[in-house]
């Protein structure tokens, strides 16, 4: 079978596997224990927290070893505000990961102000539109890197510059961009990274916040370990698998070059058969493995089950929006209508992938098509 949902999870490199196995049987010491046991296991920790560390680009001490993606964006946004006493505004994209979006909503019950920043029918924002949205009690800014249903990269560079004059900090959701182009933490000048494992090779269950040096943020989990910011023993065989899928991302521009040239390949045949199909966010700069298709009012979910049918694994949106009938909040942001938002599907390639994957996609996929053109159109009701 053909996975190409590498956007939602990756499979887990055999390294990482390898890497976990001591840590599932003989070496199950508790790492804050001071027994020989207990420092070995400990070591290990340090280890791996310094092979994350250069991957982000961070040092080992700015690093966060959380439970995923989610809990580091929550520990962000809530350890910002209440850093902040006082300020009481928030802002965001109407793009963000639901991770990010559900806590917004959760804190605006609670009274906090949030600006959901828009973005242009290629996904892209306008550093304007954050200029125009902070004020002096927005605690903090929070744009993700990279959009996990089209790709698209957001400024957070300038970004984050822009948050600081304003006297707001900067948080990035960096999970889509983690080992798909560089990310450097500290030189991009945001005050927190959040990253997971599973986007990398790793696994599921773990993942990172970088939190800038001399910024002393709140834990979410109050507790003795990782130096009091998060407490809770720490996932050492997921963590050990991290960092081993960290120290298979050496050279990243050759694995987003990769990356690139089997997605090109899959959406310059597309294009060939099907002119009108639209690659969303095409004009915009995204991550190399991503291509979000519209596929002009056919409807998604019968051209995925059609697909699965082949071996072949896409995605309608998000993993996480799928299985729920709610269209794409990401597309619909871009300005697009029901029905083009519900005959769009994603597909985002892998290390694993090879071209002939994307040969067998394309010799499968006109003949899927052509059968669909008599149905009805994806009903936006
Ligand atoms: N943020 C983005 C952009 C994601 O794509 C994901 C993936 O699910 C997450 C956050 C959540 O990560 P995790 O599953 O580690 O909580």
């Amino acid at each position: 079978s053909i996975y190409l949902d590498n956007n939602a999870t990756t499979a887990l490199a055999p390294a990482a596997l390898d890497a976990m196995l001591p840590y599932l049987s003989t070496e199950y010491a508790n790492p804050s224990s001071a027994s020989a046991a207990g420092v070995s296991v400990k070591k290990a920790l340090g280890e791996a927290r310094v092979a994350v560390a250069k991957l982000l680009g961070s040092s080992p001490a700015e690093l966060i070893f959380t439970s995923g993606a989610t809990e580091s964006n929550h520990t962000a946004i809530l350890g910002a505000l209440s850093l902040t006493k006082g300020k009481r505004h928030l802002i965001t994209s109407q793009v963000e990961h639901p991770s990010v979006l559900l806590m917004c909503q959760h804190l605006e019950r609670l009274g906090i102000e949030v600006s959901y920043l828009p973005v242009d029918e290629e996904g892209r924002l306008d550093l304007e539109d954050l200029r125009v949205a902070l004020r002096p009690d927005t605690a903090l800014v929070s744009l993700m890197w990279a959009n996990n249903e089209t790709g698209v990269l957001f400024p957070v560079i300038e970004a984050a510059a822009m948050a600081h004059d304003a006297g707001a900090f900067f948080h990035t959701d960096a999970t889509q961009a983690l080992g798909k182009l560089s990310v450097n933490a500290a030189a991009s000048g945001v005050d927190f990274l959040s990253c997971s494992a599973h986007k990398i090779h790793g696994p599921k269950g773990v993942g990172a916040l970088f939190v800038r040096k001399g910024i002393a943020l709140p834990p979410l989990f109050h507790g003795h370990q990782e130096r009091g910011r998060r407490g809770g023993t720490e996932n050492v065989p997921a963590i050990a698998g991290f960092a081993a899928a960290a120290r298979l991302l050496t050279n990243i521009e050759a694995e987003a070059h990769y990356l690139r040239e089997l997605r090109d390949h899959f959406e310059q045949g597309l294009l060939a058969f099907m002119p009108c199909a639209r690659i969303h966010g095409q004009e915009a700069e995204r991550l190399p493995n991503t291509s979000n298709v519209g596929f002009i009012a056919l409807d998604g979910e019968e051209l995925l089950y059609r697909l699965e049918q082949e071996g072949i694994t896409a995605a309608a949106g998000a993993a996480c929006a799928a299985g729920g009938q709610e269209p794409s909040h990401v597309l619909t942001a871009m300005g697009f209508s029901k029905t083009a938002v519900l005959s769009s599907l994603r597909f985002s390639f892998g290390r694993q992938n090879r071209s002939e994957d994307v040969e067998r996609l394309l010799r499968v996929l006109p003949g899927i098509l052509l059968g669909m053109m008599d149905m009805p159109p994806v009903k936006a009701g």
